[in-house]
């Protein structure tokens, strides 16, 4: 049975890199029919972040992202937040202790302060290892007694890993394909920490294994942490899952990791909702606030290092579902490239109906406010959409629509305005007053007037255009006078003139 989890540490937003890890996780554990699972490995109490856990889980919610089990909707191996199995890891740091995998460390963070410091004077780096583990205080280097009276003392220790010597160990991922690691290069890391708490390889491997875990997907990051739980699951005498790390979302230029101050730079979120840190106090807005629809944010996230057949860009979640292949996933980085990323929102927004337009466009206050008809927000929709990025650009690319231009573009008023326009458009705006305004009616009247007046098109056109819009830009003229009617047409022709 394919079970597959999603293990954030609530430190933080959630980035683009994470949602992509839950959506692959997700892809794959539905492609299998199996299981998504939303763990949050909260042990490290000096890195959580109040509000991060829940910004995660709403962050998931909105991509689509559902969680069979989670700490929100419990399952049958709940609880799934790790600050609440002390007891689970208790009993399997006892079960460890009695291997030969693990020992008990009573050096004080001074005194390992005090041999970095040495190792750092002559030029080496201090490792705790199978070449110092015998000179520092633990169970290793130590008797029995001399332990067990440090342990009657109650002086604090940490469990650690004892990293076998000198052993070629053969890893597979499904991503990276083979290789291979001399355990010698490997150090003896902290599995309980001297508050008892485990670490997060300790919990990790624990829940992974008790939550009955068949793949671990992941981020390239966690690939040097491998090894060692591979070693772990060994040494519990657990049979160890499939791995998967999953390679970098790197920065436009294609070089270095994205980072969230790229997202600034852009002046493009790198987040999937709005959140705001705690402890600075800063908000990060996301693409929700930005105007993505999820669909079109998890279709680009999907595309970051996976490509579905035909060079097919866009998919839904479940064609994803259908076709996800972790044996297809690039090894190598993906390139975030935000313009692509509007690209996408813009196929979303095309492929909605003018209908469903309307509603999400009634949703800003701004439109709300002005109490228009659904008729004539419809035709504005169904004339702006096609240019439009995101909703909101219906509202900022037509406010023409919805009010008179305050002011002329200075550029265009030069090119559109000469000594004889103003009476060409007052002549044009008496015409108007008796002619029907559906735009096909306008269309004509607008020919017939050039033409009487022996003008060229622009002649009239460009000024119009002008004094309706304030710069030269927009849908067909006609369709604009349709739309804001009689009356509303000739006051702006007038405001214009005067
Ligand atoms: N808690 C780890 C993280 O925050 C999980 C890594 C893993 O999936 O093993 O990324």
């Amino acid at each position: 049975k394919v079970r597959v989890r999603f293990a954030p540490s609530p430190t933080g937003a959630l980035h683009l890199g994470g949602v992509r890890t839950a959506l692959y996780d997700y892809l794959f554990a539905k492609n299998k029919g199996g299981e998504f699972v939303l763990r949050i490995e909260d042990t490290d109490t000096a890195r959580f972040v109040e509000g991060a856990e829940d910004y995660i889980m709403n962050s998931l919610e909105w991509c689509g992202i559902i969680p069979d089990e989670s700490p929100k909707v419990g399952g049958p191996y709940a609880p799934y937040r790790q600050s609440e199995r002390r007891d689970i890891y208790d009993r399997y740091k006892a079960q460890i202790l009695k291997t030969d995998y693990a020992y008990l460390a009573f050096d004080t963070p001074e005194e390992l302060d005090a041999i970095r410091k040495d190792f750092e004077a002559r030029g080496d780096v201090f490792a705790y290892n199978h070449q110092t583990r015998q000179q520092l205080r633990n169970s290793i280097s130590l008797s029995e007694e001399e332990v067990q009276t440090l342990l009657d003392e109650n002086v604090p220790y940490v469990v650690r890993f004892k990293m076998p010597i000198d052993r070629t160990l053969n890893l597979q991922d499904i991503i990276r394909g083979n290789f291979s690691v001399n355990t010698n290069t490997l150090d003896d890391k902290v599995l309980i920490k001297n508050d008892g708490m485990p670490t997060y390889h300790f919990a990790n491997v624990v829940d992974d294994f008790e939550m009955k875990i068949s793949h671990v997907i992941r981020g390239e990051e966690w690939l040097p942490s491998m090894p060692l739980h591979v070693l772990l699951y060994e040494a519990m005498n657990w049979e160890a899952p499939e791995f998967a790390h999953l390679s970098l979302i790197l920065k436009p230029e294609g070089k270095g990791k994205l980072s969230k101050r790229d997202g600034a730079k852009f002046g493009f979120p790198v987040f999937p909702m709005d959140f705001k840190d705690p402890e600075s106090d800063e908000v990060w807005k996301g693409y929700k606030e930005s105007g993505y629809f999820p669909e079109a944010f998890i279709n680009m996230t999907a595309l970051l290092g996976w490509t579905p057949a035909n060079d097919k860009e866009i998919v839904s979640i479940d064609e994803m579902i259908a076709e996800f292949d972790l044996h297809k996933v690039h090894k190598a980085g993906a390139r975030f490239d935000p313009q692509k990323a509007k690209w996408f929102n813009q196929e979303y927004l095309k492929l909605k109906s003018d209908e469903e337009v309307l509603v999400l466009l009634k949703e800003i206050d701004e439109v709300n406010a002005l109490n228009l008809s659904d008729d004539k927000l419809l035709k504005i929709v169904s004339l702006m959409k096609e240019r439009a990025t995101f909703v909101v650009d219906i509202y900022n690319d037509g406010k023409f629509f919805f009010e008179a231009p305050t002011s002329y573009d200075e550029k265009a008023t030069k090119k559109a305005w000469n000594e004889t326009t103003s009476a060409i458009l007052k002549d044009f705006s008496t015409q108007l007053e008796t002619s029907e305004f559906d735009s096909d009616t306008l269309k004509e009247v607008i020919h017939h007037f050039a033409e009487e007046h022996s003008i060229g098109m622009g002649k009239l056109m460009m000024p119009l255009r002008l004094a309706l819009v304030g710069e030269l830009k927009g849908p067909d003229v006609p369709d604009i006078m349709n739309i804001i009617g009689k009356e509303e047409t000739i006051a702006r022709i007038e405001k214009a003139i005067r």
